[in-house]
Parts: C-alpha cells; structure tokens; sequence
C-alpha cells in the first residue's frame, strides 16, 4: 500500500515517539548549522552536504507536523506567512529609504 509522504513522516514519529524525535531534530539541525558554516567559509550557496542536512531537517519538521492538530498546523501556516510579509516589510522600508537618501550622502 502506498501512503503519503505525511503518512510516512507520521508512522515514523510515532515508532519512535516524539521525545526521541525531538533530540533527533536537535541533532539534525545541529548537521544543518555545520554545514551552512561550512557553505559560508567556503563562500558557496550551497553543497550537496548543504542539501542532505536540509532534507534531513525538512523530514524532521515533517515529522512533528504529522502529529499537530489541523488547527496547530493552520496556526503554523499563518505563523510562517506573517514572518515572510514582515520581512517583505523590511526589505521595502530599506529601499525605500535607501531611494529617499540624496546620492551625496550615500556615497561614503
Ligand atoms: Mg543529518
């Protein structure tokens, strides 16, 4: 029988449950920061040591939202769309501000 990736991710948190789980996240995001440093020194975007932490994360996060009630992962979704219009924000209010400083005054 064939199941969804959330199914597996479900089956998988519930196997092992939540508290070991949750030092496998600690550990996986752990991975992930090395490797992101690793990217930075070595002035990279990415590697694919880069994108085996990330899916490695990806599959934990997967994991916890298998298990959250459908109004928690409504109240995620929301989470993570405000955070990426507040940042959006930013971005605008810095060019903004960058456009609205006279060229003299920038250069320097
Ligand atoms: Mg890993």
């Amino acid at each position: 029988m064939t199941s969804t990736p959330t199914e597996k991710a479900k089956r998988i948190i519930e196997h092992y449950g939540v508290s070991h789980q949750l030092v496998k996240l600690c550990e996986e995001c752990a991975e992930l920061t090395q490797q992101a440093v690793k990217c930075y020194d070595a002035g990279i975007e990415y590697s694919y040591s880069l994108v085996e932490e990330m899916a490695d994360v990806k599959v934990m996060l997967m994991q916890f939202e298998s298990i959250m009630l459908p109004e928690d992962r409504e109240i995620l979704e929301f989470i993570i769309a405000k955070k990426l219009n507040r940042q959006i924000g930013r971005i605008e209010n810095e060019n903004r501000r960058f456009e609205e400083t006279p060229r003299e005054s920038r250069e320097n």
